[in-house]
């Protein structure tokens, strides 16, 4: 998964990027409410941690203006202890979820777990299925009949993003913007070579879930028949 923290207290801000990818999400940071909304239009974010008060557009002005947009990623409002018209503003505005500062690190796990799952196939606790397997991004690990194997983290993203989006075909652009961030110098031969990595993985382990490619458009994963 992939989320956005707005934030533009640097301490807080860094202390949660530490907190987020400890727990292997992939996480981007930005520091004022312009950025904050440029970045939420790139549409890469499965979730994102708004700040209210912010340098140059607050976080509820920004909420407003991505639900007017039609996107429908989910958002935790983060707002000053004791701020309860904020929270309301915030969830007028179209927040999903809402924490007063200061917060414990753990309840913020918590909810991004449960935004995020609500996007995917949910079997119990964290993980995600697909055909026989079920993935646990939490600890990079793949279950499957009989087993489990560990993951590197990158193949661990790139699984998990194929099955969040199993109803369409994910382009090499798409999965390096998911993966790398939309300003990284990967290529789409870093995307070939993961991909080759998880069906070595996928063909060891499970009996019916393979990645197809399409032709000139890009990756699915699929149920074999
Ligand atoms: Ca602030």
């Amino acid at each position: 998964m992939r989320i956005l923290i707005v934030e533009d207290e640097k301490r807080l801000a860094e202390a949660l990027e530490h907190i987020l990818k400890k727990n292997n999400y992939t996480v981007d940071v930005v520091y004022d409410g312009e950025d904050g909304l440029d970045y939420i239009e790139s549409g890469i974010y499965d979730v994102v941690v708004l700040d209210n008060m912010l340098p140059k557009m607050n976080g509820v002005d920004i909420l407003r203006e991505i639900r007017r947009e039609g996107m429908d990623v989910p958002v935790i409002m983060l707002t000053a202890l004791g701020e309860i018209s904020d929270k309301v503003r915030g969830l007028d505005a179209g927040a999903d979820d809402y924490l007063a500062k200061p917060f414990d690190t753990d309840e913020l796990l918590a909810r991004i777990r449960a935004l995020g799952r609500r996007r995917g196939e949910i079997v119990a606790d964290n993980s995600l299925s697909f055909g026989d397997i079920s993935l646990d991004p939490s600890n990079l690990t793949v279950k499957y009949q009989g087993g489990e194997m560990e993951l590197t983290l990158k193949e661990c993203q790139l699984l998990e993003y194929l099955i969040l989006h199993k109803n369409m075909v994910s382009s090499k652009e798409q999965i390096i913007e998911k993966l790398w961030g939309f300003d990284s110098e990967a290529e789409s031969n870093h995307v070939e070579v993961y991909i080759h990595f998880l069906r070595n993985k996928l063909s060891a382990i499970s009996k019916n879930v393979v990645i197809s490619t399409v032709r000139g458009v890009g990756y699915t994963l699929k149920i074999k028949e």
